[in-house]
């Protein structure tokens, strides 16, 4: 029996190293986890669900409120337990709590093995030395699902373009994240097509400002050049992208979405705010007028479009009126997803110097109205959706049942025997919530590898 405080051995298994990931915030965090455990299966490791098993544990966090770095901290509280059992265990954080702060995060949690940046994934070495071995351009593959795993996934995400050249006031992001930086083209489709040999059929290409890609590449291609070049890689079903900029969003991109097959009519464009005063101490960059005219465009040449944006409320000196004008906002163009956020000072930033004046009730009001404005909007417009037939593409199992997505990124779920997953299906619509939809799968189409 061991004693107490005395070292627990390495748990005993079949000889293979282990690692463990534990992700918070945004698909761009998603992504680069999967990258390293790309690596890390090539130099040999398997990832477990449990983290006393593990001997490598990978904390990838996010700062962009409050709520998740208090998350992230607690995570990193938690692992000094393992760690005093298990010194053996190596552990590292990563993400955008890291950049910058290597000094006085070592001073905080000295339990903690290594921190490196986003993308810094050549330093992992120092915690998994078997990486040495391994060639680390495969950093581009994206995905640790290699050829002959029986369940691959079925969708993927592909960073595109890292950083954010905005300095919008609230935000932290481009000091953890640093200047734009665009994937060269070529590259990117050669990932997408490596992606779709491995079975994935619908690819989510990620930036901050994903329509901003290309302006620091020779020859400056768009996203609306990205889009036509990944939309004719033989096999991919699905393309989507996110988030955009609307200072970004052209006519030419748009027009790629309405024209290329594999585009999903799913855009999503956060406002931030309906009021111009707001929007202009936020350094948006745009007014509401310029928001609600490209919303008009996007509208009138993507049939059947859906449409995704994000609120703050709660701003620094936001005035009842000047939420209202957001909240008027809302109820006017009709998104069929708000994410919406408490306002949260973050060190560093320039809204940071000034009072968090809106109390917390008061900004949890403001949300709460958003979200009952919402939930009202969409039980009526998902209802209006019984009885109509969706095209879903099945990517797992939740809740017991089958699980998937529109091409407008509708969430819908169906029971049935057998295995669905990878499979393209229309879906008759039974049942809804304001947050998904019920069904009955009618039918099931052929994938075409070229010509769609
Ligand atoms: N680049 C995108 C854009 O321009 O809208 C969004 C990226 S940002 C990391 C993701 C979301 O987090 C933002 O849309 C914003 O709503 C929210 N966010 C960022 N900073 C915040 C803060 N200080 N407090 C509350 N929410 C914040
Ligand atoms: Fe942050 Fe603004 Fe850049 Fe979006 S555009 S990541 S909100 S600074």
């Amino acid at each position: 029996m061991r004693a107490q405080g005395e070292p627990e051995a390495a748990p005993e298994h079949d000889g293979a190293k282990r690692f463990f990931l534990w992700t918070i915030g945004c698909q761009m965090n998603e992504a680069e986890s999967a990258k390293a455990a790309a690596l890390l299966s090539r130099a040999g490791y398997l990832q477990t669900y449990l983290e006393r098993e593990a001997d490598v544990v990978i904390v990838n966090s996010c700062v962009v409120r409050q709520a998740a770095e208090d998350k992230v901290a607690g995570k990193l509280g938690a692992l000094m337990d393992l760690k005093r059992r298990r010194p053996d265990v190596r552990i590292a954080l990563t993400g955008c709590m890291v950049t910058g702060q290597e000094t006085r995060l070592a001073e905080r949690f000295p339990h903690v093995d290594l921190f490196y940046g986003p993308s810094q994934f050549d330093r992992l070495v120092r915690i998994a030395p078997e990486l040495a071995e391994v060639d680390l351009d495969l950093a581009d593959l994206p995905h640790y699902y290699d050829e002959g795993v029986a369940d691959p996934n079925v969708t993927a995400f592909v960073p595109i373009i890292y950083g954010c050249n905005f300095v919008c006031s609230y935000c932290i992001v481009p000091y953890r994240r640093g200047r734009e930086t665009s994937r060269p083209l070529h590259q990117i489709v050669d990932e997408v097509q490596r992606l779709v040999a491995r079975g994935v059929r619908e690819v989510t290409l990620l930036g901050q400002t994903v329509n901003a890609y290309g302006h620091d590449l020779p020859n400056h291609p768009d996203l609306a050049d990205l889009l036509a070049a990944v939309d004719a890689v033989d096999g991919v079903q699905r393309v989507r992208f996110l988030t955009s900029h609307p200072k970004y969003m052209s006519d030419r991109i748009v027009q790629a979405v309405a024209d290329l097959p594999s585009l999903c009519e799913h855009i999503n464009l956060p406002v931030q705010a309906g009021d111009n005063e707001v929007l202009r101490r936020m350094r948006r960059t745009y007014t509401v007028e310029h928001y609600r005219e490209r919303i008009d465009y996007i509208r009138r040449t993507i049939p059947g479009v859906t449409l995704a944006t994000d609120i703050i409320v709660g701003f620094p000196g936001e005035t009842d009126e000047q939420f209202q004008h957001t909240y008027e906002l809302l109820g006017e163009l009709r998104f069929d997803k708000v994410h919406v956020a408490m306002y949260s000072p973050r060190p560093g930033t320039l809204s940071n110097r000034w009072e968090d004046d809106i109390p917390r009730v008061e900004k949890k009001r403001r949300h709460t109205a958003i979200e009952a404005l919402q939930a009202g909007l969409l039980t009526e417009r998902m209802h209006g959706n019984v009885g109509r037939c969706y095209e879903v593409l099945i990517d797992g199992r939740s809740r017991e049942r089958w699980r998937g997505r529109t091409r407008g990124n509708n969430l819908v779920f169906f029971d049935a025997p057998g295995d669905w997953k990878g499979k393209l299906v229309d879906v008759r619509v039974t049942d809804s919530t304001p947050w998904f939809m019920l069904g009955d799968a009618v039918g099931v189409h052929e994938y075409a590898v070229s010509g769609r």
